[in-house]
């Protein structure tokens, strides 16, 4: 097995994921993160918390494209793009709705999604376990809720996806929904629970406790971003950095929807965008939940968390740079009191923290897993999209196996950057 100095650029969930895997077998690790690892600049703060073995089900689907121009006329709706924003989008957008145009097309993304989600509950715990924070995760499953069954038919085609894909459920009556979620208002009459699935109580707590766990195994963690690197007859040298070189022999490029520059250096043009997404926290809610729960007609995760009930959703197409439109995280908010009639009606905003986080989304909604063109040292690993936080533990054994020269956890074939040549 090759032994390496590897640098992880990144600390969200993938590169806190990779550093304690490289460290696993024995590789000299440095860690290059310009703000908190787990912070709120990481998609990986601020998500829905599921860790879904469900999510297999990519967001562009068949009849996507009759959708568009709503999409375009409506800036609040569940997904929106700005028009300031098409022209630069446009090429990602044609993809994004070709990669759902056929069925056949998402039964292979789904396929190809699987090994990424499938044990994500049973990883993390281990993770977490691992880390000393085993209380983080939490496995009480996952509810999507409809208000009627005929709601939930309607998404025939994802839920075969999903059975197609082993994902098993019980489909709980208005009875057996009020049962399990008393507190669920009464508009919802049938529920879906994939008892598989987990959750996380504190994502950025979470990543930042990897990141201190992998410190204590040995890794350095160095405050500033990569810039490039420097590569001589194909073989890494150093990552540069804006407080000079890091000499290493191994690179991940773990920087989340900040990945597409670095990829582009070493060879790989990654049609990567953001798909930004928000979310509302209100704080000692006075509901208790028991399962984290997403509803048909809202699609947005709701979820409790150490900080309180965590809604958390929206897709924005706008770029890296726009500004956050808040409007989007009221929305949650008021889905939220919509959904639970126990929760307090007079809000006061220092009860309500709100965020806005970039999803690392390529078109075909897999990740790019695997080596550089121009130089096998460095691998790529982002584009998670919507399930990153899920995906991060398999995707850090399989960067890991990649760099060591070992048999690969999984075929890392569906998430090769050449896909896009
Ligand atoms: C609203 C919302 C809800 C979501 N819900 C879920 C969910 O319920 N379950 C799920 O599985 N996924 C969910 N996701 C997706 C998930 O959060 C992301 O896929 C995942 O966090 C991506 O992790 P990452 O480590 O690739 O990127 P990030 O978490 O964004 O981390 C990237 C890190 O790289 C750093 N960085 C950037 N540039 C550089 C550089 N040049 N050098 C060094 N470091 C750099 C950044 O500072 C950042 O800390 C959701 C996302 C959003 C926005």
């Amino acid at each position: 097995m090759v032994r390496r100095h590897v640098a992880v650029i990144g600390a969200g969930i993938v590169g806190a994921a990779c550093a304690v895997e490289l460290l696993r077998d024995g590789h000299q690790v440095t860690i290059l993160e310009p703000g908190n690892p787990g912070g709120e600049q990481a998609a990986s703060y601020g998500n829905g918390a599921w860790l879904s073995p469900s999510s297999v089900v990519p967001p562009s689907m068949p009849g996507l494209w009759r959708k568009v121009p709503g999409f375009l006329a409506d800036p609040l709706g569940p997904l929106a793009i700005r028009w300031s924003y098409l022209p630069r989008l446009a090429p990602w957008l044609a993809r994004f709705v070709r990669a759902g145009s056929r069925v056949a097309r998402v039964e292979a993304t789904a396929r190809a999604l699987r090994p990424l989600v499938s044990d994500a509950p049973e990883r993390h715990r281990a993770l977490a376990a691992e880390a000393g924070v085993p209380e983080l995760i939490e496995r009480r499953g996952l509810l999507y809720i409809f208000p009627t069954r005929a709601d939930f038919e309607r998404e025939a085609l994802a839920w075969r996806l999903r059975r197609d894909n082993g994902v098993q459920w019980l489909e709980l009556d208005a009875d057996e929904l009020r049962q399990q979620e008393p507190e669920l208002d009464r508009r919802y009459t049938f529920g879906v629970l994939v008892q598989a699935g987990g959750n996380c109580t504190d994502p950025g707590a979470y990543v930042a406790a990897l990141v201190q766990h992998a410190v204590g195994q040995g890794a350095a963690l160095v405050r500033a971003g990569a810039t490039g690197f420097r590569v001589q007859a194909g073989r890494l040298q150093a990552v540069q950095t804006a407080v000079g070189e890091i000499a290493c022999d191994g690179a991940v490029i773990s920087a989340g929807a900040r990945s597409r520059a670095l990829a582009r250096a070493v060879g790989d043009r990654v049609p990567l965008e953001t798909e930004r997404g928000y979310h509302a926290v209100i704080a000692a809610p006075g509901i208790s939940p028991r399962h984290p729960m997403m509803p048909s007609d809202g699609k947005m995760a709701v979820t409790m968390t150490h900080g309180g009930l965590r809604v958390a959703g929206q897709v924005e197409l706008a770029g890296l740079d726009a500004a956050p439109d808040w409007r989007r995280a009221e929305i949650l908010r008021d889905f939220a009191l919509r959904t639970f009639p126990g929760l307090p009606r007079d809000l006061p905003a220092n009860r309500v923290k709100v965020w806005m986080g970039h999803r690392p989304s390529t078109p075909d909604a897999l990740p790019v897993i695997g080596p550089a063109r121009g130089c096998a040292d460095v691998i790529h690993a982002f584009g998670h999209g919507h399930v990153g936080l899920a995906a991060g533990p398999v995707t850090g054994r399989l960067v890991a196996d990649l760099l060591g020269g070992l048999q690969p956890v999984i075929d890392p074939a569906p998430y090769a950057a050449s896909r896009f040549r």
